[in-house]
């Protein structure tokens, strides 16, 4: 695979839209099936509260957001939440935590863990986010069952300190970094619409690529702006910008699933087609992300089988007695 630098990211994204469309179609159609999304699921296991200062989000302690808190979510109201989600054809569950990060010393890393487990064997992919990691940490998540471990970058390292100051861009790649000793997969994008440029996608992208191994899955998402936070007001996203955005990361990683994440409410079901077309395989199902609207169950569905779309099925995966095997094997 090419690595593709910042030049090269500039020249594929200002091609005549229809090259642009074109090339990522093939190249996706040359990765993956063609007429697939992947369905997942994103539940908040423990909302609000949150030390850091992230702009775009409601979650955080430092703005006067209304939001509720909530304390970790019970054990078996995850394991709920993660069959309904099989049942609805979701292969892959996300669990999110608002909170800076975890140690393998934190009382609440061992629940994470035991919930990881259970959820583990119901044989979906098991994604979580947690802020950042120890490398210990992201072993023990690993051996408990985790495939994949989300940590945006969010947006370029030179725009990022205008969107989170207490904590820094070297911070997230530290994190990333662990994960990626661990074995889990890297699940890492970026948001759009916080009043960056153009080019600090492109640099979000570039950096992205330098990732070795590069991420399994890539969420773009589009800023929801959240009343209370500073970012609340920022205009929506320029349709043809963020379908530039999706058909270059293709592009430039054609193996990553490509998340058209947060934001689907604003934007048209043309709009959601054209991403598709781009190279997005990937949404996340159900009436929430975490705690900004998506689009209904069946606003989905009805979208998708007018665009003629299956859904990716479930592949057999390593449950969590094999990780466990796996983990004596290697001494977690
Ligand atoms: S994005 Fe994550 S780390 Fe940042 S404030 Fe929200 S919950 Fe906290």
């Amino acid at each position: 695979m090419t690595r593709h630098d910042l030049a090269s990211l500039r020249a594929l994204y200002g091609q005549p839209l229809f090259d642009l469309l074109a090339h990522a179609r093939e190249t996706y159609r040359a990765h993956w099936p063609a007429h697939e999304v992947q369905l997942c699921t994103l539940m908040s296991i423990k909302t609000g509260g949150c030390s850091e200062d992230c702009a775009y989000c409601s979650q955080s302690a430092h703005y006067q957001t209304g939001l509720e808190r909530e304390s970790l979510a019970p054990l078996a109201r995850v394991l709920e939440t993660a069959e309904r989600a099989r049942a609805n054809g979701s292969t892959r569950f996300c669990m999110g935590a608002a909170w800076r990060g975890v140690t393998e010393h934190d009382p609440k890393f061992r629940s994470v863990l035991e919930t990881v487990r259970a959820v583990a064997r119901l044989g979906m992919e098991v994604c979580v986010t947690l802020g950042e990691l120890t490398p210990e940490a992201a072993r023990q998540l690993r051996a408990a069952g985790v495939t994949a471990y989300n940590h945006n970058l969010d947006t370029s390292p030179e725009f990022y300190p205008r969107i989170v100051t207490t904590h820094t861009f070297e911070d997230r790649l530290a994190t990333i970094r662990a994960v990626q000793a661990s074995g889990m997969s890297v699940c890492c994008g970026g948001i759009i619409g916080m009043g960056e440029t153009e080019l600090d996608r492109l640099r979000l992208l570039e950096v992205l690529c330098g990732l070795d191994p590069a991420p399994e899955s890539v969420p773009i998402n589009c800023l929801m702006p959240m009343p209370g936070t500073p970012l609340d007001g920022q205009p929506p996203v320029e349709i043809f910008q963020l379908v530039r955005l999706i058909a270059t990361t293709r592009l430039a990683l054609p193996k990553a699933r490509v998340r058209l994440s947060a934001g689907r409410t604003r934007l048209t079901r043309e709009g959601q087609a054209l991403c598709f077309f781009a190279g997005a395989n990937s949404i996340f199902y159900g009436d929430k992300l975490l705690t900004a609207a998506n689009p209904g169950v069946d606003a989905d569905r009805s979208l998708l089988e007018e665009l003629g779309l299956g859904i990716t099925k479930a592949e057999p995966l390593a449950v969590a007695g094999d990780f466990d095997k796996e983990a004596r094997h290697l001494h977690l």
